[in-house]
């Protein structure tokens, strides 16, 4: 099958590439001419563990190619996806639809057939029957179906979310449409990933309210870290223990310093503006927001009281930035809010990331980045472990030692245990375990 892919991003790229990888010729549509001159060119914008490969063979077998031209992209096409971003609008909170609207706008005017126009994008509850709206006002006589296919893959392991997910929700009454979607996905579901039909308007809240589940998996886990310092209790046992049982489940239990990323932050937020509106309030999910709001900060305040009240004039080195690890995206990373408020209380900044630098340096300033973690270490008065990257777990901690001005770790990830780094030495803090003093 054809497929025209509206926006080139993260999501949009990756599910691009993997279309074309089951065999269907997919065209990536996008705004950024120069993100299109790249991936023309064989570069990929983005960091993501093995899309250059995915894109490079799928380029080479004619089955992918890349435009900035929504209507060449879109002409031929039996589906068109919807992938551009859905920020959050400045000043309420709500999703800001402009760009999807935008892309409703154009696909319009570019369909010539019965195309299905599905909205990957992560868009709240109605937004399919405004594109829909859309597509008939611009042009009455167009034949089309509007989908919703939100998508769940997760940025560092992408492309295997997308090949293997846990399902995929296709939100539509259509049947013509029902048929394209099974077809585009059956390589998909002859793996097993189940196929899930619903209405337009439930496949659009599914995706807020898997995502705010998540969200609050993780604040949940949090607060019961900040109990188990109180009460000397170790969260990594609590979460095993509750874990363990089915009903939980041991995912999203790994407290830290408050979820971050392109889409958690946002998209709670956006679930509870729409839950306001409709009067249905969704008051688990507005306190989670809130709580999550204040963790960032909350991280900072635990480096300063590790070096006894105050950063002022202290060099305090940051290991990772991104707000996970395998990605380039600084979207709302924890690290902005936590090195912010260091640099306010007038810490000096040192810190590494093995991806996300670039990306880095357009949101934080004043910052000295490094290309190691020794380098980050050497000669801090602080060390401070903030995302879990692989090259962090197994550093050389005797030679870090060594170097610091003091030997200070605080490690929002807990990749590191109280009694190694007690026996070495250090004074270690994490997130819901004792503290070495
Ligand atoms: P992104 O910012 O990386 O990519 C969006 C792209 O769309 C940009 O390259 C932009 O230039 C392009 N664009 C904007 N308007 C356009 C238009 N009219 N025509 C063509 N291109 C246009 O965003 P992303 O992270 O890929 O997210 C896209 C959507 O997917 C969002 O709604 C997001 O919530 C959702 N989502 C993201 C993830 C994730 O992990 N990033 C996971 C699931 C769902």
């Amino acid at each position: 099958m054809r497929i025209a892919m509206i926006g080139a991003g993260y999501v949009g790229l990756v599910s691009g590439a993997c279309f074309a990888d089951f065999g269907h010729t997919v065209t990536c549509v996008d705004t950024h001419a120069g993100k299109i001159q790249a991936l023309k060119q064989g570069e990929i914008p983005i960091y993501e563990p093995g899309l250059a490969e995915l894109v490079a063979s799928n380029v080479k077998a004619e089955r992918l190619d890349f435009t900035t031209s929504l209507a060449e992209g879109v002409a031929d096409a039996d589906a068109v996806f919807i992938a551009v971003g859905t920020p959050s609008r400045r000043g309420d909170g709500h999703a800001d639809l402009s760009y999807v609207y935008q892309a409703a706008r154009d696909i319009a005017g570019a369909i010539s057939r019965y195309t299905v126009v599905v909205t990957k994008s992560t868009v709240p509850v109605g937004t399919g029957d405004e594109v829909e709206r859309i597509i008939r006002e611009t042009r009455a006589e167009a034949e089309f179906a509007v989908v919703s296919n939100p998508e769940f893959l997760r940025e560092g392991a992408a492309i295997t979310d997308f090949k293997r997910p846990d399902r995929i929700v296709v939100g539509t009454e259509d049947e013509r449409a029902r048929q394209v979607m099974t077809e585009l996905y059956r390589p998909l579901f002859l793996n097993q990933s189940p196929l899930l039909f619903t209405s337009r308007r439930t496949a659009e809240l599914t995706k807020y309210a898997a995502n705010a589940f998540l969200a609050t998996k993780i604040t949940f886990i949090n607060e019961i870290a900040d109990l188990c310092e109180q009460v000397g209790g170790n969260v990594q046992d609590v979460a095993r223990g509750i874990g363990l049982d089915n009903r939980i489940g041991s995912k999203f239990l790994h407290a830290g310093p408050g979820y971050g990323g392109s889409c958690f932050p946002k998209d709670t937020l956006a679930l509870m503006k729409t839950a306001q509106d409709y009067g249905a309030p969704v008051r688990i999910v507005e306190t989670v927001v809130a709580v999550n709001d204040q963790r960032k900060r909350a991280m900072a305040r635990k480096v300063t009281e590790a070096l006894g009240g105050s950063v002022r004039g202290k060099t305090v080195g940051v290991l990772g930035l991104t707000f996970k690890p395998n990605t380039d995206d600084m979207r709302d990373a924890p690290s902005i809010a936590i090195i912010t408020a260091l640099q306010d209380g007038g810490a000096v900044i040192k810190a590494h990331d093995p991806e996300g630098i670039e990306q880095a340096k357009l949101v934080l300033d004043n910052v000295t980045y490094v290309d190691n973690p020794y380098h980050a270490a050497e000669g801090a008065d602080a060390l401070v472990i903030v995302t879990e990257w692989d090259a962090f777990r197994a550093l050389d901690l005797k030679r870090i030692h060594g170097m610091m001005a003091q030997p200070v770790v605080i490690d929002l990830r807990n990749i590191y245990r109280p009694d190694e780094m007690e026996s070495l030495g250090f004074r270690y803090s994490s997130i819901g375990r004792r503290t070495v003093a």
